[in-house]
């Protein structure tokens, strides 16, 4: 356990996320807002740990701008803003929701942080996955909305996003504990719709599918990005990247995450926070 490692990477990834509330306003451009984020989050001496999600409205999770996709926010959207930050393989993974302009969705958005702050209230050495769990589905729920069902927090360990347990936005009877020396993101989702994600088309991320063989140009992409999901824009050194990653993903080697957007076409709340179990109680390393 780098806890010095875990703390730093929070740290710039709370700074990269407040930067990035800043950027986000009435016409600017998604593909600027997120290449400004990880260019901070670079020069601050961490490395991006999966490309800067901005996801809006009903979509949940998983896009990523590309260039020229011609995106620029618009008065009334309500974005997550998701993104992480690495030193040395060991991860902060961090999300807000910025509503442009507008304050219809204040208590949607509301339900969230207030879900993860009870949720942090709730955690102490050893505490049962379950116990957080009810915490963040009671504040939802109380609030007249619904929890994502379909989307958890999960654990964290180096180069690895999604480690290991999941932590459900609704009590699921997981008696699974969350101890000492365990690093993991919480990240309540809320919406006015009945609270089931599903697939979309591609959102530009990629990451590669583990025990496969590369060389060549995808051998030289494993290098920089490893375990960890990656954009399309972070290929664009090379000529013809999209059909590239197609082909990366049509081969098996990669896989295209697909954007996650609410099966009715409601609108969707994010916060998340990432966590360091210790002995002595939670460190939250977003906050
Ligand atoms: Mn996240
Ligand atoms: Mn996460």
């Amino acid at each position: 356990m780098e806890l010095k490692k875990y703390i730093e990477a929070g740290k710039i990834g709370k700074e990269a996320r407040e930067l990035g509330a800043e950027l986000i306003k009435e016409g600017a451009s998604y593909y600027e807002v997120a290449e400004k984020i990880e260019k901070y989050i670079l020069d601050s001496g961490a490395k991006p740990a999966f490309p800067v999600n901005l996801s809006t409205n009903h979509v949940a999770a998983h896009y990523s701008p590309v260039k020229g996709d011609n995106l620029y926010f618009r008065n009334g959207d309500v974005v997550k803003l998701d993104l992480g930050a690495h030193i040395d393989g060991y991860i902060s993974d961090t999300a807000i929701t910025v509503e442009v302009g507008t304050n219809h969705w204040a208590e949607l958005i509301e339900s969230t942080s207030e879900a993860l702050k009870a949720a942090t209230k709730a955690l102490y050495p050893g505490v049962e996955i379950r116990v957080v769990s009810r915490a963040i589905e009671e504040e939802i729920k109380m609030r007249g909305f619904n929890p994502i069902y379909n989307l958890t927090g999960h654990g964290l360990a180096r180069y690895d996003l999604h480690h290991d347990i999941s932590i459900p936005n609704y009590d699921d009877g997981t008696r699974i504990k969350l101890t000492p020396g365990m690093a993991f993101a919480i990240e309540p989702f809320a919406t006015n719709g009945r609270g089931k994600v599903k697939n979309g088309k591609g959102g530009n991320i990629y990451m590669f599918i583990s025990n496969t063989k590369v060389d060549g140009v995808y051998g030289e992409l494993y290098k920089r990005f490893k375990t960890l999901p990656f954009a399309a824009r972070w290929c664009e050194s090379y000529a013809d990247y999209m059909n590239m990653l197609a082909d990366g993903t049509k081969r098996g080697v990669l896989y295209h995450f697909p954007i996650l957007h609410e099966r009715k076409k409601y609108i969707v709340a994010q916060t998340e926070h990432t966590f360091v179990m210790t002995d002595d109680g939670v460190i939250v390393t977003t906050a």
